[in-house]
């Protein structure tokens, strides 16, 4: 598939196209409940882009999940949506400073045996014919 516009991964079944998100309106920040994992310099970074200690930050935004943090997600009517993200903007508020989880997505370990999946969650997602799915 020749776009040099689309981004690769080696292993994945599809290639994804990121001018998807302007019109997709965050659905990967959206939905069921799960867990968006952030390590101690993530936390650092978030926290100095907010202009806050990161002590604060952890207690406003995260959630303890075993030994490891978790944004939280607030709920309304069924869906979940990240405290960080912009309803008004359609998107994430700190998106210069998002996570790994976050910036890697869609291509996770988790979706390459599982592209259909992933291709329900994320319209960016294009099928490439010529990689064996
Ligand atoms: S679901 Fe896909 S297209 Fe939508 S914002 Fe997330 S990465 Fe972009
Ligand atoms: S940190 Fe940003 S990109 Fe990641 S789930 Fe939250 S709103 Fe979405």
């Amino acid at each position: 598939m020749k776009n040099d516009l689309y981004l690769t991964e080696e292993g994945f079944p599809f290639v994804f196209d990121p001018s998807a998100c302007s019109r997709c309106g965050g659905r990967c920040c959206n939905g069921e409940s799960g867990h968006i994992w952030v390590n101690r310099r993530e936390m650092d970074a978030m926290a100095n882009y907010l202009g806050i200690s990161v002590e604060v930050f952890a207690q406003k935004y995260l959630k303890k999940v075993g030994y490891r943090f978790s944004i939280m997600e607030r709920e309304k009517d069924g869906n979940f949506a990240c405290l960080f993200y912009d309803e008004e903007k359609k998107g994430c508020g700190l998106y210069e400073v998002r996570p790994a989880q976050c910036r890697t997505f869609p291509f996770w370990d988790y979706f390459k045996t599982r592209p259909d999946e992933a291709a329900e969650e994320c319209p960016g997602i294009i099928f490439d014919s010529s990689v064996k799915r």
